[in-house]
């Protein structure tokens, strides 16, 4: 037996399922699906979806966030007797900030095989469709939805990604304008960026453009909805030094060291330089204090 062709080997296999459009699903997918002796799925009733469209009756049995340590012990005890168990979430890959991970990594641990069936993941179809760099890209995932943690995470990106990297984030509609603002302070208002908005869904679009057009362009439609993928060119501009990724704290300094700048007037004019208020670079400040940057 082997994971490519006849009889499903035992094993865990993560199945990746659709995004948006029932189609983008693989022959393999389909096969591993229907001869699984179970799947685990995040939400049964999405899955059953999808499930019935292509005809399959396997049984499913619920894995999510709250339950998946205990349900993945209950799997295990299946697996060492030589199930076969396919893994599916909601939508795209299990394990892309989705569950999954809890299962597979118990299933290594005890020498039992893992299999990925690969297919659609929402960060691979917009990084390519972005039209920035995809040579060298880092994907974090959901930022801390908390105004000044999310800042915080974006300038530890800003200060520890290589240059010309794209970074790849996925971010919930209520939140993208603030998180559009966030990256204007972190890289400046002229940073390239892409949002990827309801892919592989009717009303699929890309927003490409600096930040400031695409947060403009959301802005002037009143609301944002839709599932969406944030990408950055994240890279430092000639101009970096003075705005984006550099501490406040070293270019404070150098404002008050080169021009004799007071603490205060540094900040004024620091606050001009990024376009942000100066409450909200003194609390950057406190911040990077007590990071110790
Ligand atoms: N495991 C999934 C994958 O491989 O893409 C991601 C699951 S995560 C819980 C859901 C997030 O993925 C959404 O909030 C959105 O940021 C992104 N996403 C999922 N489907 C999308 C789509 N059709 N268009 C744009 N973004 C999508």
């Amino acid at each position: 037996m082997s994971a490519t062709e006849g009889p499903l080997a035992p094993g865990v296999y993560l199945v990746a399922t659709p995004i948006g459009n029932l189609e983008d699903i693989t022959l393999r997918a389909l096969r591993v699906l229907r001869d699984a002796d179970r799947i685990a799925c995040e939400d049964t009733r999405q899955t059953r979806k999808l499930l019935d469209r292509y005809g399959i009756a396997t049984p499913v049995i619920s894995s999510h966030e709250h339950n998946e340590a205990e349900r993945s012990r209950e799997l295990l005890d299946e697996l060492r007797g030589g199930a076969r168990i396919a893994v599916v979430t909601d939508a795209g890959t299990p394990g892309i900030s989705d569950p999954g991970m809890v299962l597979a990594k118990a299933a290594i641990a005890e020498n039992v095989a893992v299999y990925a069936i690969p297919g659609a993941s929402a960060l691979l179809a917009a990084l390519v469709a972005s039209g920035l760099d995809t040579e060298r890209f880092f994907f974090a995932g959901f930022l801390p939805p908390r105004k000044g943690e999310r800042k915080t995470a974006l300038e530890e990106l800003a200060g520890s990604l290589p240059r010309a990297t794209t970074l790849v984030l996925y971010e919930a509609p209520h939140r993208i304008l603030d998180t559009l603002e966030d990256v204007s302070a972190v890289w400046g208002a002229e940073c390239r960026i892409a949002v990827a908005r309801e892919l592989t869904k009717v009303h699929e679009e890309f927003l490409r453009g600096t930040v400031r057009e695409v947060r403009e362009e959301m802005e002037a439609r009143g609301t944002v909805r839709g599932e969406m993928v944030l990408m950055i060119e994240a890279q430092p501009t000639a101009d970096d030094a003075g705005r984006g990724a550099g501490s406040v704290r070293e270019r404070l300094a150098e404002l008050e060291k080169s021009e004799g700048l007071t603490e205060k007037d540094a900040l004024k004019r620091l606050a001009r330089e990024r376009g942000v208020a100066k409450s909200e670079l003194w609390r950057e400040l406190q911040r990077e204090k007590a990071r110790g940057r």
